[in-house]
């Protein structure tokens, strides 16, 4: 034990001290490049000199009359030849030769294209040529992350450009314009940034900063969670990133467009409520002017107050707030929820198929809409093409099904769990594996969750018997994507005597403050028998992709640790 403890401390001052050399070396040649780019100075008697500079509000950028703006996303045959105007970070330049330089502009994304600086030839005041050597200089001298904005003729390259998004053609700059330029020495490099995050812990530890070099990768260190996050703005800049956020809207927007199709009508719960309903323990509590006041745990509650309120139909989109201290890659302290709940005719299963739907329509979609997004997470972080069942071979396991195929089929340590006790996450993973191996699928769901898996709003199944321990199945289920769950929803009891009973049963007092009001609503009017679902919009994006963490499907994560940027 002592001697490891010795082993990791020597482990962590070596790479302490690898990184501070690191960081001096990086400062140097900043401080180099600074130098370089201060003795560009713009030359007054250079015929270039109104083509480029620091574009300020009293010296505007100044452009052709024939250039139009352009985006790189719509760049094509019709622009050949043609004369534009792009705004965008120049992520790279490097001089070539005193005559020439090339730069790597990125507009939004991984939209990139090359640009090429290139001094004209000889020139006197009464001719200025187009481009001069001081031009070319100072374009070479701008530091990476600057946002500029170029004016360009389009044209194609000797060769496809392989390492830019837009290959086929390039800019041949005649006129560059920092608008705001970025330090000498960055946080952290765009390079870095869109390396896989090789540390998820929200602790500072010894080794600051990047971590090991990897041969493969050029040399590019990755960074640590907390490196990234201490560098938003260039965390987000980072094609891996922006590709996860445009995925994430993407699934927002299917989830929404399917349901308002299918005649549900969106609302917005509230996230202060008055009583830590749900369960005590993991609400956050914050003063509320003379009284206290909670972050809502989930929008179960309201929910069901829009069923009684008369919506047949409702979902919402907004923060989930638990107070739990799990530091786990699946666990965050605020979420986006999914959420809904509708009437029920005949059957709960209505609920389950309608879920079913809208999340197979939306990881379908998304792979159509989203297949340069999902191309380009995969090429920092690979994962396995997900399986998604064929139409009509959903597979629908029952709790007690599940179980059996995890003592049969799955390994050795789960020979012995039993149908009336909750799943925990090692035996859910291993029951992805053995149902991926089996049903071809790593989408499905498990019903019939036992009543001590489940909150007291829960229906019990009217057909289910006892267990030995008197344990009950209920009308309620998980969905799993890739062995992790996603999903937790079932039918509701919407009878006031019924849900009294369940409350007691659980060990939870009635008359406690946030339940009576609850249980008054039954009482108050006749309630349909209805059901619901709520989905963590981090958890399907995270596990659709394959990532090693949900903390890289939020915007902002929000950890036990961990409350800013
Ligand atoms: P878990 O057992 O994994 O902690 P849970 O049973 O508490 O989850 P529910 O309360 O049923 O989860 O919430 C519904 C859905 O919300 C979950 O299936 C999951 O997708 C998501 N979710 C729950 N807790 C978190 C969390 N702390 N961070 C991110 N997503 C979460």
């Amino acid at each position: 034990m002592e001697e490891s403890a010795t082993i990791s401390k020597k482990a962590a001052k070596k790479a302490e001290a690898k990184a501070k050399k690191e960081a001096l070396k990086e400062q140097r040649a900043a401080e180099r490049l600074a130098a370089s780019v201060g003795a560009v100075k713009l030359d007054h008697d250079d015929p270039a000199k109104d083509r480029y500079g620091r574009a300020t509000p009293t010296s505007p950028p100044v452009f052709s009359s024939d250039a139009q703006e352009v985006n790189l996303r719509s760049l094509g045959e019709e622009h050949d030849g043609k004369t534009v105007i792009l705004r965008a970070w120049l992520q790279n330049s490097r001089a070539q030769s005193a005559k020439m330089a090339f730069v790597e502009l990125r507009e939004e994304g991984s939209w990139t294209i090359q640009g090429i600086v290139v001094a004209t030839a000889e020139t006197s005041p009464e001719a200025p040529h187009v481009v001069s050597r001081p031009m070319v200089k100072w374009v070479g001298g701008i530091t990476p992350e600057s946002f500029v904005v170029v004016e360009a003729k389009v044209q194609r390259p000797v060769e496809p450009v392989k390492s830019c998004r837009v290959s086929m053609f390039e800019l041949l700059v005649t006129r560059c314009f920092t608008l705001a330029p970025a330090p000498a020495l960055l946080g952290m490099t765009l390079a870095t940034a869109n390396r896989p995050i090789v540390d998820f812990n929200d602790e500072e530890t010894n080794a600051p900063g990047e971590g090991e070099k990897d041969a493969d990768d050029g040399g590019v260190p990755a960074a640590t969670m907390l490196t990234h996050l201490d560098n938003i703005a260039m965390h987000k800049r980072a094609p891996v990133q922006q590709a996860i956020a445009d995925i994430r809207v993407e699934m927002k927007h299917l989830f929404r467009s399917y349901l308002r199709d299918r005649g549900f009508k969106e609302f917005e719960p509230p996230c202060l409520i008055g009583a830590a309903s749900e369960g005590g323990s993991n609400v956050f509590r914050l003063p509320y002017f003379t009284k206290e006041a909670f972050l809502a745990q989930s929008p179960q509650f309201y929910k069901q107050i829009e069923i009684a309120g008369g919506r047949k139909r409702v979902f919402s989109i907004g923060p989930v707030f638990r107070a739990e201290n799990s530091n786990t890659p699946r666990h965050m302290t605020e979420f986006t929820g999914l959420d809904l709940e509708m009437e029920i005719r005949n059957d709960y299963n209505e609920v389950l198929l309608m879920l079913e739907g809208v999340l197979l329509h939306m990881f379908r979609q998304i792979q159509e809409r989203c297949a340069a997004e999902i191309e380009v997470v995969r090429s920092v972080y690979p994962s396995e093409e997900i399986l998604l069942p064929e139409p009509g071979k959903e597979v629908r396991l029952s709790f007690a099904e599940a179980q059996q195929l995890l003592r049969e089929e799955g390994p050795a340590e789960f020979r012995n769990v039993r149908d009336d006790e909750d799943m925990s996450t090692p035996q859910e993973k291993a029951l992805g594996a053995v149902v991926r191996e089996k049903f071809n699928t790593d989408f499905y769901v498990i019903d019939k969750f036992p009543d001590t898996a489940r909150p007291f709003y829960a229906k019990v199944d009217p057909a289910s018997k006892p267990s030995s321990e008197g344990v009950r199945a209920t009308n309620a289920f998980d969905f799993f994507l890739r062995g992790q769950e996603i999903l937790s929803g079932g039918q509701r009891i919407n009878d006031p005597d019924e849900l009294e009973e369940r409350i007691r049963a659980k060990g939870i007092d009635p008359a406690s403050p946030g339940i009576e009001g609850y249980v008054d609503i039954f009482r108050q009017v006749g309630v349909p028998p209805h059901g619901g679902g709520g989905i963590g919009l981090d958890r399907i994006v995270a596990w659709f992709l394959g990532l090693p963490s949900v903390h890289l499907a939020a915007y902002y994560p929000r950890t036990p640790k961990r409350l800013s940027p």
